[in-house]
């Protein structure tokens, strides 16, 4: 007799989405098994850009990735926004705030916090980056340091107001200090300071920094940072936090308000309360099937695990790739239960280590082989938080990462200014209405007249057509239209523009012989020619619309400079009209949007189709998500 199976999944950061996702996709035909996936916030976290958020880079709903949306179009998991806080192995249940679900399998992957090893007053006085909630705060106070910094009129005082002080250079350390010192023209501006008043220092105890990477790529980080401002002190340890100044190992004190403490992470603290034998860091040990060892139903993965890889006790790294591999090992052991299967072992698969300073710059080392820095560094981080969003199989996160991370930013990128979105495109309204009438008056000689497209007069001189038609054999009657208006006036003359005396010149006299094997596969004869001269009449005239309306001016702008290209192609169009083409990409940067039909069309589109796609998100107070699903 088959019994109904349980599979519940504590935490969705980066091991636990990615279990779920995988565990979800491999069970979607199996009914008897149930997923639950529970976090105490009702996204995910991209916690490796929390920095981002700390430094008002991207707005903190740009690393939140809603639940609700992430499992819309799979019925076998049900999403849950709870805070776990025991289990109950006896009984086999997972113990929450709201509730308490069954389980037949657990994967626990429930993260970790900064440590700050009980330096005083850090807890009081210091700020962290372990959650969301720390990010805001931290950018808060950041911008409020700076804004009484610049009203201070006492030269000491104000020096502590602008000092930032970064304890610790790991991952976390390097990335926010990087990460504050591009947020710092913009600070200076708003609050009418010199940049150089705002002193970013990042303080380490041992005598070398950025033990994470090769020395060598530490070394061209440091000296990245250094030629851009940030002071990197070693041998520095912070011994004591308080409000308006920290106490340094050696004695001495160093004034600010803003001490950022990265030194250290252990386990999350729920780990202590749920009864398992912990190593390093509070960190719960596992075998090498990443169960507790004495029992095979319970995975725990990711940072809050220790898995003694290598026989040091430290524990696979605490990294995405690290909770990942756990991850993989997690899905694959539970459906090799479910399948009466030999389970697998944990292999740590850890392609590279990249690091970030600002949004423009990183250093990477990539298979134990390529040293990457500046642009390509920088590339490749963004390139693997993109196949993270593949990996779960998120493409609406995916556009949403890129929209944020290159398009939406208005500091510069590794694409320096040139990608982003923040300028004026009512410009673009007026180009935008002429290319429209453009098409309209093009086609007003269309539609009547003798040169009307809609009689059974053949208007598109291609070879093959001419040829059928005429029965001339003689190439010389094959030639293009344009090529033959050409021919009876003056002699073309090759510019972009209309030279008054001169013929424009033609961008092709025949058709490309590549193009005329293409074109001849759709419009092989007179009669699919002169239904394609109507429709393409008509689509001329539904493009001008759209984009004197500005009505899906994204779509009618493609579809103008494709159209464009075409008649280019076919010998059909001349060199002063190429300008077409441009302003037709031109106007496809949300004109219609900023003036025009889209500024309503556009919103009701995303929604509507968001409803589509994902149901009605529902607040959480509604209990469990799943009974919404399509
Ligand atoms: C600022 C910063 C930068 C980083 N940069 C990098 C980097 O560049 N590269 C890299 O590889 N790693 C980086 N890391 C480390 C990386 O973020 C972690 O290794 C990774 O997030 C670990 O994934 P996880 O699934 O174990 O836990 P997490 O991603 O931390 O997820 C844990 C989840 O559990 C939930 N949770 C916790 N407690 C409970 C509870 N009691 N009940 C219900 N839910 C709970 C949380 O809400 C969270 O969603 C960085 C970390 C930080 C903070």
């Amino acid at each position: 007799m088959v019994t109904h199976k349980n599979i519940v999944v504590v935490g969705a950061g980066f091991g636990g989405m990615y279990t779920t996702k995988r565990l979800a996709k491999k069970l979607k035909k199996n009914h008897d098994v149930t997923i639950t996936l529970i976090d105490k916030n009702p996204f995910m976290t991209m916690e490796t850009s929390l920095h981002e958020v700390a430094a008002a880079r991207v707005k903190p709903e740009a690393i939140e990735y809603d639940l609700q949306r992430l499992f819309s179009r799979r019925k076998n998991v049900n999403v849950v926004t709870d805070e776990v806080f025991q289990i109950d192995r006896e009984n086999k249940c997972v113990m929450a705030k709201h509730g308490s679900y069954p389980y037949d399998y657990l994967v626990l992957g429930i993260g970790a916090e900064p440590n700050d090893f009980g330096t005083p007053g850090v807890k009081e006085h210091g700020f962290v980056l372990g959650n969301i909630e720390d990010a805001i705060k931290l950018r808060d106070h950041i911008d409020d340091m700076v804004r009484l910094g610049a009203r201070e009129r006492d030269p000491e005082m104000r020096q502590a107001y602008l000092n930032f002080v970064v304890v610790g250079t790991g991952f976390t350390g390097t990335e926010m200090a990087g990460e504050l010192n591009s947020w710092r023209p913009e600070l200076a501006e708003k609050y009418h300071l010199d940049p150089d008043d705002i002193k970013i220092t990042m303080m380490e105890m041992a005598p070398t920094v950025m033990h994470m990477l090769d020395s060598s790529d530490a070394a061209k980080a440091v000296k990245y940072m250094t030629k851009h401002g940030i002071v990197i002190k070693t041998n520095t340890g912070v011994v004591g936090v308080h409000e308006d100044y920290i106490d340094l190992k050696d004695g001495s004190k160093y004034p600010t308000h803003t001490l950022i403490w990265t030194a250290g992470v252990k386990a999350s603290s729920q780990a202590d309360k749920l009864g398992f034998k912990q190593g390093r860091g509070g960190r719960i040990i596992v075998n090498e099937y990443s169960q507790i060892p004495d029992d095979p139903h319970i995975y725990v993965i990711g940072d809050v695990a220790l898995y003694d890889e290598d026989g040091t006790g430290r524990g696979q790294p605490q990294v995405v790739q690290g909770a990942e591999s756990a991850g993989k090992t997690a899905w694959k052991n539970i459906l090799a239960q479910l399948n009466n299967q030999d389970p697998v072992k944990f292999k740590g698969n850890y392609q590279g280590f990249m690091v970030s300073v600002g949004p423009a710059w990183g250093v990477a080392y990539l298979l134990n082989t390529f040293h990457l820095s500046g642009f390509f560094a920088i590339l490749m981080k963004d390139l693997v938080d993109m196949i993270y969003f593949i990996e779960i199989y998120s493409g609406y996160y995916l556009f949403h990462y890129i929209m944020n991370e290159w398009f939406r930013i208005k500091r510069p990128t590794l694409w320096r200014r040139n990608l982003n979105r923040y300028g004026n495109v009512l410009w673009t309204v007026p180009l935008r209405i002429f290319l429209g009438m453009m098409w309209l008056v093009d086609c007003w000689y269309k539609v009547q007249g003798s040169g009307s497209w809609f009689t059974n007069k053949l208007q598109l001189h291609f070879p093959w057509l001419v040829q059928a038609t005429s029965g001339a054999s003689s190439k010389a009657s094959a030639t293009s239209a344009a090529s033959n208006k050409a021919a009876q006036s003056a002699p073309a003359m090759f510019s972009l523009n209309y030279d008054y005396g001169h013929s424009p010149m033609p961008v092709f006299d025949q058709m490309p012989l590549w193009m005329q094997n293409i074109t001849k596969v759709f419009i092989p004869n007179k009669d699919v020619a002169l239904a394609a001269q109507k429709a393409m009449t008509v689509t001329e005239i539904i493009l001008g619309l759209c984009l004197v309306l500005g009505f899906c001016t994204f779509l009618a702008g493609g579809l103008s400079a494709v159209f464009v290209a075409i008649f280019c192609l076919s010998g059909m169009n001349y060199w002063v009209n190429v300008w077409m083409v441009f302003a037709a990409i031109a106007v496809m940067n949300g004109s219609g949007r900023s003036f025009g039909l889209d500024m309503w069309f556009v919103p009701w589109l995303e929604k509507t189709l968001g409803k589509a796609r994902y149901g009605v998100m529902r607040p959480i107070y509604y209990g469990n998500t799943n009974s919404d699903k399509k």
